[in-house]
């Protein structure tokens, strides 16, 4: 069986996910594993999908494939999997790779299963999980054609470097005239100093039990304390407290940190499917009857603003300054 995994990368980065979508399909030793870095002046990020698993690293560096526009990567993919009779495309969620992978699926007539969150091998084939019904059941899907399309949810898996150095393979991508007609005008950069909610071991969340916007400050001191990066709730940021890039749950982003906490969140279940697959959550509430202590691992019951400033002191005395 071929699996190949799509690997995105920001800069001279790849990204977490995508590393950690490698090292699940490395894992599962069901067949040939190869991975493929689509961009310009990308040859150099080779080795680092050698080193997670990948036993054959495709490149396709050319100036057309700069902007992280998804066309002209359906047409190297697309070329890749038929010349190549790759049999599975396996891709880290994200607003890119969401693009790219339903394009590829009309492009190829191909089954394309979505917010998986793992993925096994049985009987030959490959079964994923899917989890339904607002995350409270996980159900089997499947495929019944090749080539199978898959995109897994963030933080499905960790990244496992192996030590390995794959073959590299460069392609020569064939565009069709149409995948080049969109241009990227501009692109920003946000800027934050700390982690990215994605790649945070650990997250400081804030809701509406903040009180307004300025409040924001408590749950960022607590997170700068820590190390960690700062999430929100859809009801403040639909309120313009913080940005959506920040947003966890189902219309925002999913997250698995070692250490969640809570502060001021009801535990709604759009947001609850974003964050429950944190390792420990710890959840920060005045109302002892709020949905969000059912799940969460520890509970504190009380006033945000007189507790979350204490425990910022503690973790800094704890941790030397
Ligand atoms: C289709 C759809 C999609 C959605 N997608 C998302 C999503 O992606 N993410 C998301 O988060 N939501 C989403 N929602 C909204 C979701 O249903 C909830 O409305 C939202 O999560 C509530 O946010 P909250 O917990 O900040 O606010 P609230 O529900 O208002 O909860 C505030 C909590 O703060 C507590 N509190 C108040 N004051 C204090 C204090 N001083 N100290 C301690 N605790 C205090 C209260 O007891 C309360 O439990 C979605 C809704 C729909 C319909």
């Amino acid at each position: 069986m071929s699996i190949l995994v799509f690997l995105e990368h920001h800069g001279d980065e790849l990204q977490k996910g995508s590393l950690g979508v490698l090292a699940k399909a490395a894992q599962l030793g069901a067949g040939d594993v190869s991975a493929v870095v689509l961009g310009s002046g990308v040859a150099g990020l080779a080795a680092q999908a050698g080193e997670h698993g990948a036993a054959t690293v495709y490149v396709g560096d050319d100036p057309k494939l700069e902007a992280p526009l998804p066309q002209p990567r359906v047409d190297a993919l697309a070329q890749l999997v038929k010349e190549r009779g790759i049999e599975t495309v396996l891709f880290a969620q994200s607003i890119l790779t969401a693009d790219i992978a339903a394009a590829l699926a009309a492009r190829l007539e191909a089954g394309l299963n979505w917010q998986l969150v793992d993925l096994e091998a049985r009987d030959g084939t490959l079964v994923g999980k899917q989890s339904a019904l607002g995350d409270t059941v996980l159900v089997d899907v499947g495929w019944t054609t090749t080539p199978r399309l898959a995109l897994f949810r963030a933080g499905a898996f960790d990244p496992v470097p192996v030590g390995g150095a794959g073959t590299v393979e460069q392609l020569d991508v064939s565009f069709e005239e149409h995948s080049l007609a969109a241009e990227m005008l501009e692109q920003a950069h946000e800027e934050s100093t700390g982690p990215s909610i994605e790649d945070a071991d650990v997250i400081v969340a804030g809701g509406r039990g903040l009180g307004e916007p300025e409040k924001f400050a408590l749950v960022e001191e607590l997170a700068k304390a820590l190390g960690g990066a700062v999430a929100a709730t859809r009801a403040v940021v639909d309120a313009g407290w913080y940005p959506y890039s920040a947003q966890v749950g189902q219309t925002g982003k999913n997250v698995a940190p070692t250490l969640y906490v809570a502060c001021g969140i009801s535990g709604a279940i759009q947001h609850k499917v974003g964050m429950q697959s944190s390792k420990t959550i710890v959840a920060i509430n005045k109302d002892p009857n709020a949905p969000i202590f059912e799940f969460a691992d520890l509970g504190v019951v009380g006033d945000l603003h007189q507790i979350v400033p204490k425990l910022t002191e503690l973790v800094r005395a704890r941790r030397g300054g």
